[in-house]
């Protein structure tokens, strides 16, 4: 059985452009147009086991007394049928969340690790740097809807099987197609991405939000709005622009809409 990965299509968000382009000036007009942008996660299905890298919205995230704060769901709406909650995506390919090996978590904001209280039977990899910021946001009772605090109730700490990578280790082997990639704080406190190696596709890089979207890589680099650390989210866009020539690898954005619109989502096929 060959490596396969499929790209699900976990619904939309939106925010002010100015949260993609964090160099815009702030009187710009361009600067507060709502735009439209994909929530996803990718899902790696080869004979060593079943990756998952990110775990989408909570299908709850948007009610009233919805798992995000009232505020959030306003300013970042998520929209989305029922079938772009992740438990239905993974159905449709027929599996459930007692079927994945390992997930691994870009980071814990809440468009990213909304649905992993559902993976009490995997591996969850996750930055322990991002661990320890979204545990302590908890612990502080803060909520601003980045680290859902409704969201990290639910993580039934003993149930989890945590695996959390420490910032010496920049990269792991998880099976022989897929590498760890530890691009530690940027975005948020502590980045995580993949490299996979497929024999039709090629290399491909899971940047996630390290490169929110082709508009970020450039050149020349351009920030985002949000960031943990400025200065290290650009050394690491850098890094995995580098990294992605040397190893001719595609790099897969974390919330591009274009990019998204382009390639094959996991109703339609497959990339092997
Ligand atoms: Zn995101």
């Amino acid at each position: 059985m060959r490596t396969r990965l499929f790209l699900l299509d976990l619904g939309r968000m939106h925010m002010q452009r100015s949260g993609f382009l964090g160099d815009l000036p702030k009187n710009d007009p361009i600067a507060s147009e709502v735009v439209e942008f994909p929530i996803s996660a990718c899902l790696i299905d080869g004979p060593q086991g079943r990756i998952l890298y990110d775990a989408g919205c909570h299908p709850d995230a948007m009610k009233p007394n919805g798992r995000w704060p009232q505020d959030f769901q306003s300013q970042f709406p998520w929209s989305g049928d029922e079938s772009c909650h992740l438990p239905n995506r993974l159905e449709q390919l027929g599996l459930g969340a007692d079927d994945i090996d390992h997930v691994v978590l870009s980071h814990l904001h809440s468009d990213h690790a909304g649905c992993v209280e559902f993976f009490s039977n995997s591996q969850v990899i996750v930055h322990r740097n991002e661990f320890d910021a979204a545990l302590l946001a908890h612990k502080r009772r803060e909520d601003d809807g980045f680290y859902a605090w409704r969201d990290i109730e639910h993580w039934r700490m003993p149930d989890l099987n945590w695996r959390l990578v420490e910032e010496q280790e920049e990269e792991l082997s998880i099976t022989e197609q897929v590498t760890l990639l530890n691009w530690g704080a940027g975005h948020s406190a502590g980045m995580l991405g993949l490299e996979l190696s497929l024999p039709e596709s090629g290399q491909v890089i899971l940047a996630s939000d390290a490169v929110y979207s082709l508009d970020n890589l450039g050149p020349p680099l351009r920030p985002t709005g949000f960031n943990f650390s400025s200065v290290k989210a650009a050394q690491t866009v850098e890094k995995i622009r580098v990294r992605a020539l040397s190893h001719n690898a595609q790099i897969w954005c974390g919330h591009d809409m274009s990019q998204f619109l382009s390639l094959r989502c996991s109703t339609d096929g497959w990339y092997e």
